[in-house]
């Protein structure tokens, strides 16, 4: 690896704020522009420090939501209650201030053009952030192969990048397909768990050799990733990211 590139990586740089959009009453994207970033791969994240006027600091792990396309990056936050650094990122940082950043991070979770095969992309709440990041690549390099996602959301309003994933719907490149855990729109009368018998129904089978990115909280993850493998899905192609509790003080 080149050095620069390795260096870059490891040091912590300083970021300004250009953008926020708001997601979701919990989430909102946050489009920042890092002088020195040298680029990333979706489905890669990357280190936030956040420092407190005491020089007490924070760290955590969070997804790039954007292919690299040479300028900015972003980010898409969840505010977890009572948590240490989300409520920040999503309440109180603003366009203009400097956002600390390391990265990019992360070489097993990741989806290049080259890759064979087709995509089955499968997230539970904030961990659509690195598929959509796929989503977004997976359209720059003209919508092929073929892709699934399967979206597990508590409820309507909990889905994140909504007018994006209607647009890519549209485009009958990509497959979506919410799934509802505790209220389901007008219409839509399954509401529960992603379960077997809903992957079986919507998801590429074994026999297409899908690569399967897996995203979200620890057990949803853990959940659906054993489902895959005991439907008879190769393990070494079920790829995992595990939004769990990360980093601390720092
Ligand atoms: C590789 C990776 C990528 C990630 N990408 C994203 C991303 O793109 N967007 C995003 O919003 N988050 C992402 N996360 C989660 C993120 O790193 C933080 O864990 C999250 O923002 C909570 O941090 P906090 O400081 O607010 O809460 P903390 O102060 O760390 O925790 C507060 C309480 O909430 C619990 N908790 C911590 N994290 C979570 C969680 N994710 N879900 C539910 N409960 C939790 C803790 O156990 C604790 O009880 C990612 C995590 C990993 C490991």
């Amino acid at each position: 690896m080149e050095r620069t590139a390795l260096r870059r990586r490891l040091t912590w740089q300083v970021g300004t704020v250009t953008e926020i959009r708001q997601e979701t009453a919990t989430a909102r994207t946050l489009v920042v522009d890092v002088p020195d970033w040298p680029g990333h791969l979706a489905g890669q994240h990357l280190d936030v420090r956040l420092t407190a006027p005491d020089g007490y600091r924070a760290s955590r792990s969070y997804s790039l939501a954007s292919a690299w396309t040479g300028e900015t990056i972003e980010l898409t936050v969840e505010e977890v209650p009572d948590g240490e650094v989300s409520p920040y990122l999503v309440e109180v940082l603003k366009v203009g201030d400097p956002l600390e950043v390391r990265g990019p991070v992360g070489g097993w979770f990741v989806w290049r053009p080259e890759q064979a095969g087709p995509i089955q992309l499968i997230a539970g709440g904030s961990g659509v952030v690195p598929l959509m990041a796929i989503l977004r690549a997976h359209a720059a390099a003209g919508g092929t192969p073929p892709a699934k996602l399967l979206y597990s959301v508590r409820r309507p309003t909990s889905v994140i990048y909504l007018s994006d994933l209607k647009e890519i719907a549209a485009s009958d490149d990509v497959e979506v397909t919410f799934a509802y855990t505790r209220e389901a729109p007008p219409g839509e009368p399954r509401v529960g768990r992603v379960d077997a018998d809903l992957l079986d129904a919507i998801t590429f089978t074994p026999k297409d050799e899908p690569t399967t990115y897996v995203c979200g909280p620890t057990p949803f993850v853990e959940a659906v990733a054993d489902l895959l493998v005991a439907a008879g899905h190769d393990p070494a192609r079920v790829k995992t990211e595990r939004f769990g509790p990360t980093g601390g003080p720092r």
